[in-house]
């Protein structure tokens, strides 16, 4: 079904699906769900941990079941294992921080303009369509509070670039899946009730937007550009006993060539890893999630994807759900991303211990051994906006 929402500046075309969440046809489960309801993922590929049966769905369990998985040894050794990064004192320095313009020039219009607002938290402006004053805004993954945790102590952040009252107007908000660090209630709070957007995320997510008292209608499908949901290798959870209840992914916004005189594509993967790497193995041996090479020859490569590079340590246990550096950089290859920006670091101390300033340095050692040394894949600063330009082609691919 069709409609219309006008943002504040420009029309933007939406169809209304007939339920707020799309439940499969029984019989037609997809690889990635455990049961016919929809309430329960995993990661289908044999780049995400083994279970010690050699099953694959060590991401399904229970935290009781998973602790009997793993074997009490194992726990043992990731705390033995695990020691805090410090946080260095001047990282406010180390980490280039600006106060957001969100003023553009007009050369830019073509562009896509992402700004980073830390961690997994972009502000994009989409290319402007002819005759509006400025493209859709998307802001994704957005965690904009001074801690990123169920309670009121315990992950303080360690920069902002500003407050969620600073950001300019919001059309559409993307969520990638439930964890702290990606879905944040008071700040998703304080969005509704500044800017009525329009809200995307994964299956099982509809109850946080529905207690937030937004409503129904304003989860649908966007046709002024493609808003494609993506999978990753990754878990959710926001509680002891909803280990993976919901879906997680990632999203690719792209033009409609049939609707849009623009063309562009980003790609945001989500949290992702991209292989399980045990104690003791070569990483370079180990498989890789096959879903990246998928996505770069589906969609053609993207003009800019936003990838992870953090809390990746160790890599025992951070491996299969978190990319390292090396790792993003096979991603960005993978994709056929033709620009990235690193993102996933640098904000939150989320219970990895490579050290706060460590992602960057490893960034730049693997795009120099992978021959990426254009600029390429590079680090965002905090608060400064990018203009990406887009790659001219007569037909985008229409993806999945
Ligand atoms: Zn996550």
């Amino acid at each position: 079904m069709g409609n219309l929402f006008k943002s504040r500046s420009c029309v933007v075309h939406v169809s209304i699906p007939s339920t707020t969440e799309n439940t499969p046809t029984p019989g037609t489960r997809p690889s990635h769900h455990l049961n016919d309801e929809a309430t329960a993922f995993f990661n289908p590929w044999s780049s995400s941990v083994l279970s010690t049966t050699g099953s694959l769905k060590s991401n399904q369990l229970t935290v009781a079941s998973r602790c009997k998985e793993i074997g009490f040894a194992a726990i043992l050794k990731f705390i033995v294992q695990f020691t805090s990064p410090r946080i260095p004192k001047n990282v406010t320095e180390l980490i280039p921080m600006h106060v957001p313009a969100w003023v553009t020039p007009d050369t830019d219009a073509d562009k896509i303009k992402a700004t980073w607002m830390g961690h997994a938290c972009f502000v994009l402006e989409l290319p402007a369509p002819s005759g509006a004053t400025r493209g859709p805004r998307v802001l994704v993954d957005p965690v904009l509070t001074a801690r990123c945790s169920p309670f009121n102590y315990g992950r303080p952040r360690l920069a902002a670039p500003c407050a969620i009252e600073d950001l300019p107007d919001i059309d559409i908000v993307l969520v990638s899946h439930n964890h702290y660090d990606h879905m944040d209630t008071i700040t998703l709070r304080k969005i509704e009730q500044l800017h009525h957007p329009h809200y995307f995320s994964t299956l099982g997510n509809h109850y946080y937007f529905s207690d937030l008292s937004i409503p129904p209608g304003r989860i649908h499908i966007l046709d002024c550009f493609k808003l494609t949901c993506t999978p990753a290798q990754h878990h959710t959870s926001r509680g002891l006993f909803d280990h993976s209840k919901t879906l997680w992914g990632g999203f690719v916004l792209s033009s409609d060539p049939d609707r849009s005189d623009k063309q562009f594509s980003v790609y945001f993967t989500g949290d992702t890893g991209y292989r399980y790497v045990p104690d003791g193995s070569n990483e370079k041996d180990m498989p890789v999630c096959p879903i990246f090479k998928e996505l770069g020859n589906k969609f053609g490569g993207f003009d800019l994807a936003l990838l992870p590079i953090g809390c990746y340590m160790p890599r025992e246990y951070m491996s299969s759900i978190h990319a390292s550096p090396s790792d993003s950089v096979q991603i960005f290859k993978d994709v056929k991303a033709r620009r990235a920006l690193a993102m996933h670091w640098g904000t939150w101390l989320l219970g990895s211990c490579e050290p706060v300033m460590q992602p960057p340095e490893l960034l730049s050692q693997a795009c120099a051994e992978e021959g990426i040394e254009d600029g390429s894949f590079t680090l965002a600063d905090l608060g400064r906006t990018v203009a990406i330009e887009c790659e001219k082609r007569d037909s985008l691919s229409t993806g999945l």
